[in-house]
C-alpha cells in the first residue's frame, strides 16, 4: 500500500457525489476531517439503500417469492463484490458482520475458543483499537491463555524486531491492525504473515483502516483472517464482513445460534450449514450489504491506490502547516507512510478545547482517545486530536485544518 505517482483524483468531481459536503456547520461551510470515525455516503450508497427497500425488500435465504429471490440474488452478489474487492478466492471467504469489531469478536468466540487454550500465548500489538483487544483479553480470561504484546518505537511503528521474536515463541495467534486509527501508520503486513504462517500462528488482521484506503489483496497479504467496516469505506454504518482463508472454517464452531445458519434442528440438537452461512445467524443486514457493495464500485472507480495518493498529499500539507505551531503531532514522520491521519496534542490544550475551536469554523475532528486507551497511555497522553483526510478532501481544507489550530493557539495564549 505504498504512494506511487498517479493521476490526480477529481476531487470536485467526487464531492458532488457527496451532497453533504456542500452543506454548513456552524455557519461555515463544513469541513469534515473526521473519516476515520466513520466516512460520508455518497448518492450512490444511499440510492442502493433506498432502491433495496422501494424495489426489493424482502428476507434473504427463505421465501420461495419474486421479491425474496431478487433480495438474495442482490443480497449474494454483494457478498461476491466484497470478495472480488479484497481479493479472496471465492464468494463464499466473506462472512457478513455488523462491521471490524463484530468480526474480530466472531474470531475470537468461533476459531479461539476451540483453538486456544491454558498456557497458550495470543500475540497483539500496543497500537490496537479496542475492539481487537477486548475480544482476545476476554477469550484469555475464558480460556487461561496469556496475552503478549509487540511494542510500539517512538516514531509510532511496530517494533519489528521484537515481533518476530515474539512470533518465534510460536503464539497460537497474532492479532493487528493493518492501519493505525491513531498514528496512521501502516504496518507491513504480508510480511508479519509470511513470518506468522512459518511459526504456525493464525493472523488475524484488522483492516478497518487500511480497507478503505488503499489497494487490499488478502490472497497477496497471506492471512487468515482480514476484518473490515462499510461505514468507513463509503458504505453504511452496522455492516461488514470477516474475510476468511477456506481452510480455517474447519477450525471454527458456530458461535451464535439461531435461524439460517442451521441445517436441522431437533428440540435437544442442532446440526449447521455450510459457512459463510454457519456463521450469519438471524436476519442479515441484506440492504445495507447491498449498498457497501454499492460503496465498493465508488471506490474501485476512483481507483484505491489514486486515492492513497491524494491522502498522502494532503497529509503532508496538515503536518508540514502544522508542524512549525510547536503541536506535537504522534506517529511516523513520513506523510507517506500514514497516509490521511493526523492525530496530535497541541501542549498546554485539552483536544476537546482544540476540537471545539476547530467546530466553530465548521472543522470537523474527533478529540478523545480514539477507542485506544493502552497506545494513548504509550505516548504519554490521555487524549489527542485527530484530523483525518478521504478522497473527497481538499487541499484548502488540509490547510484550513492548521490555520484552525494556529487560531486555538493563539485564542489560549491571550
Ligand atoms: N479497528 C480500528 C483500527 C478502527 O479504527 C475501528 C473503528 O474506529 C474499529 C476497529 C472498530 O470498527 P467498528 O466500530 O466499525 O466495528
Amino acid at each position: 500500500m505504498t504512494a506511487t505517482a498517479r493521476p490526480a483524483l477529481d476531487v470536485a468531481a467526487i464531492r458532488r457525489e457527496f451532497p453533504i459536503l456542500a452543506t454548513e456547520a456552524r455557519g461555515r461551510p463544513l469541513v469534515y476531517l473526521d473519516s476515520a470515525a466513520t466516512s460520508q455516503k455518497p448518492r450512490s450508497v444511499v440510492e442502493a439503500l433506498s432502491d433495496f427497500y422501494l424495489t426489493s425488500n424482502s428476507n434473504v435465504h427463505r421465501s420461495v417469492h419474486h421479491l425474496a429471490e431478487r433480495a438474495t440474488t442482490a443480497f449474494e452478489s454483494a457478498r461476491a463484490r466484497v470478495a472480488r474487492f479484497v481479493g479472496a478466492p471465492a464468494p463464499e471467504c466473506v462472512v457478513w458482520t455488523r462491521g471490524t469489531t463484530e468480526a474480530l469478536n466472531l474470531v475470537a468466540n468461533a476459531w479461539g475458543s476451540r483453538n486456544v487454550g491454558p498456557g497458550d500465548a495470543i500475540l497483539l500489538t500496543e497500537m490496537e483499537h479496542h475492539a481487537n483487544l477486548v475480544p482476545w483479553q476476554m477469550l484469555a480470561k475464558r480460556t487461561g491463555a496469556r496475552l503478549r504484546f509487540v511494542p510500539v518505537t517512538d516514531d509510532g511503528r511496530l517494533d519489528l524486531e521484537a515481533a518476530h521474536a515474539r512470533l518465534a515463541e510460536r503464539p497460537k495467534v497474532f492479532a493487528f491492525t493493518a492501519k493505525s486509527n491513531v498514528l496512521g501508520t501502516e504496518n507491513p503486513v504480508a510480511g508479519l504473515c509470511r513470518a506468522a504462517r512459518a511459526a504456525g500462528t493464525v493472523t488475524v488482521v484488522d483492516g478497518a483502516q487500511a480497507l478503505p484506503h488503499g489497494p487490499v489483496d488478502v490472497t497477496a497479504l497471506g492471512c487468515d483472517f482480514f476484518a473490515f467496516s462499510g461505514h468507513k469505506a463509503l458504505g453504511p454504518m452496522g455492516v461488514g464482513a470477516l474475510v476468511c482463508r477456506r481452510e480455517m472454517y474447519d477450525a471454527m464452531d458456530p458461535w451464535q445460534g439461531g435461524g439460517e445458519m442451521i441445517r436441522r434442528v431437533r428440540l435437544e440438537e442442532s446440526t449447521y450449514a455450510e459457512a459463510p452461512i454457519r456463521f450469519e445467524a438471524g436476519t442479515p443486514a441484506a440492504a445495507d450489504a447491498v449498498a457497501l457493495a454499492a460503496a465498493l464500485d465508488f471506490l474501485e472507480r476512483c481507483d484505491p491506490a489514486a486515492v492513497h495518493a491524494h491522502e498522502v498529499r494532503l497529509t503532508a500539507i496538515a503536518m508540514e502547516a502544522l508542524r512549525p505551531l510547536g503541536v506535537r503531532i504522534l506517529g511516523p514522520e513520513d506523510p507517506a507512510d500514514r497516509a490521511g491521519i493526523v492525530t496530535f496534542d497541541v501542549p498546554g490544550l485539552h483536544p476537546h478545547d482544540v476540537a471545539t475551536l476547530l467546530d466553530g469554523r465548521g472543522i470537523a475532528v474527533r478529540a478523545g482517545h480514539h477507542c485506544a486507551q493502552p497506545l494513548m497511555k504509550r505516548f504519554g497522553v490521555v487524549a489527542t486530536t485527530r484530523a483525518s483526510f478521504y478522497l473527497y478532501n481538499t487541499e484548502d481544507e488540509a490547510a484550513a485544518l492548521a490555520d484552525g489550530v494556529r487560531a486555538a493557539v493563539e485564542y489560549f495564549r491571550r
